[in-house]
């Protein structure tokens, strides 16, 4: 773990990595998707909810099936579905405390948009950490795991891939990164869609804790 002292770029996927999948918060964005497409389609909740999963499965995002198959506006998409309440999420102090003792560039990198990076930042309270977010906006509608996107962080705030880490709950996502020269941690979980390739070899560090991981990285750099 030595190694990652001398990370320069710090890049964050956001949900179920900034905070714990068992918060449930993505459930809230889950069922404004099925709201969403119940509504858009005619069709009724359980039926959208089939055709939600099969367009996530299929095409890396809800989001891009519905623009590939049903001509959705993804503006309208995206304000719609992370519209959600989430003010009973506490502040997490501890990620607060590691992410300032970070002085290293940081970044987030999702699949969903500015307006969400916001929504959940702010009330973890760590929304002034950050050196910038790339959020699915940036990416023309391309989502994580296609390669596209991480050459366009790259990109976007001349990071050096070599000198970068990128910390993910989706397995998979980890791949490109790799790919590109990137250390990789993942989250783990037991989520079947995000830990089905936990044994890939693109894989650097798996870790339980994100505060406790980055504690110990700040530790190691202190000493
Ligand atoms: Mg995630």
């Amino acid at each position: 773990m030595k190694e990652l002292t001398n990370i320069k770029y710090w890049i964050f996927d956001l949900d179920n990595t900034l905070y714990s999948g068992q918060t449930k918060v993505f459930s809230e964005v889950d069922k404004k998707m099925s709201a969403y497409i119940s509504k858009k389609l005619n069709v009724d909740l359980i039926k959208a909810k089939k055709i939600q999963k099969k367009y996530f499965y299929d095409t890396g995002t809800t989001l891009s099936g519905l623009m590939k198959y049903n001509n959705i506006n993804p503006h309208e998409f995206l304000e719609f579905v992370h519209d959600i309440d989430i003010s009973w999420l506490p502040k997490d102090l501890l990620l607060r405390e590691e992410l300032i003792k970070i002085k290293e560039k940081k970044y987030i990198f999702t699949n969903g948009s500015h307006s969400h990076v916001k929504n959940i930042t702010n009330q973890l309270g760590i929304e002034d950490l950050f050196d910038g977010a790339f959020a699915i906006t940036d990416a023309d509608f391309i989502p994580k795991p296609s390669i596209e996107p991480y050459k366009k962080i790259i990109k976007k705030f001349n990071l050096d891939p070599e000198k970068s880490i990128l910390i993910e709950d989706i397995a998979h996502n980890l791949k490109q990164a790799k790919f590109l020269g990137m250390k990789t941690v993942w989250l783990e979980n037991n989520e079947h869609f995000a830990s089905k390739d936990k044994d890939k070899p693109y894989i650097d560090y798996k870790i339980k804790n994100l505060p406790s991981f980055l504690q110990k990285i700040n530790i190691l750099k202190a000493a």
